[in-house]
């Protein structure tokens, strides 16, 4: 049998190094039940998963108590598998997805907690609304007649650079973006209060931008 036990000692080495309300949410797409056993044995409780088929078994076949973030690019006829026991959608990028989840969450009578992404990387690739069209997207309003969604803040992706400079730029304008959302539209809601930022390669200089959830796959689960 694979010895995966550096996997335990990752987690503990890079929980070890987080500033108090900064969660952890180990990235294991791609890798198999017993690895994510190894982190939950470990103390780990939130994992992130990027496909939904993936996740709907890897949830079936792991402990109750993991809480599960969706963090890839969500596909409207996939919602649903999902629905009943997703902790947090990190991935909303349109007002139809937002619609959609809602309406899933109403099937189910459920309210589902969500983040908007904000496409803040160079890279063409990367999902979510720019900071424009996420401010026009929230005072248009049509999100708050939305009952079973509730927005709890926002997800972005650095670019792929080894540019220091410009990740934290980057990070920089969502960070902002989240105060001056948090100030127009959420003022006196406790629950907007996350911002998920960073991965393996920059989750330091997201931390020093404000960030509260880091996504680290490759550098938990990478032997
Ligand atoms: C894969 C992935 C991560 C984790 O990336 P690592 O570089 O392996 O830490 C984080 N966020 C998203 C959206 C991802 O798809």
């Amino acid at each position: 049998m694979k010895d995966n036990s550096y996997i335990a000692d990752r987690i503990k080495t890079i929980s070890a190094t987080l500033p108090k309300g900064v969660t952890l949410i180990a990235v294991s797409k791609y890798h198999p039940t017993e690895a994510i056993m190894e982190a939950y044995n470990a103390g780990q409780r939130d994992f992130g998963e990027s496909k939904a088929q993936d996740l709907v078994i890897k949830h079936q076949e792991l402990p109750s108590d993991i809480q599960w973030h969706f963090i890839g690019h969500l596909q409207s006829n996939k919602i649903k598998y999902i629905a009943p026991f997703i902790h947090l959608i990190h991935s909303i990028d349109s007002l139809r997805l937002l619609q959609e989840v809602n309406k899933q969450g109403a099937k189910i009578g459920r309210c589902i907690p969500c983040l908007l992404q904000i496409h803040i990387a160079q890279e063409e690739t990367k999902f979510g609304f720019t900071p424009a069209e996420c401010m026009a997207m929230l005072e248009e309003g049509t999100w708050q007649t939305l009952e079973h969604i509730e927005i709890r803040g926002l997800m972005c992706m650095a670019s792929n650079t080894d540019d220091r400079q410009q990740i934290a730029s980057e990070f920089s304008t969502v960070q902002n973006l989240f105060k001056e959302i948090k100030e127009l539209h959420f003022p006196n809601d406790d629950n907007f209060a996350v911002l998920s930022a960073g991965m393996s390669d920059d989750y330091p200089i997201a931390i020093e931008y404000g960030s509260t959830h880091i996504r680290v796959g490759s550098s938990i689960f990478i032997e």
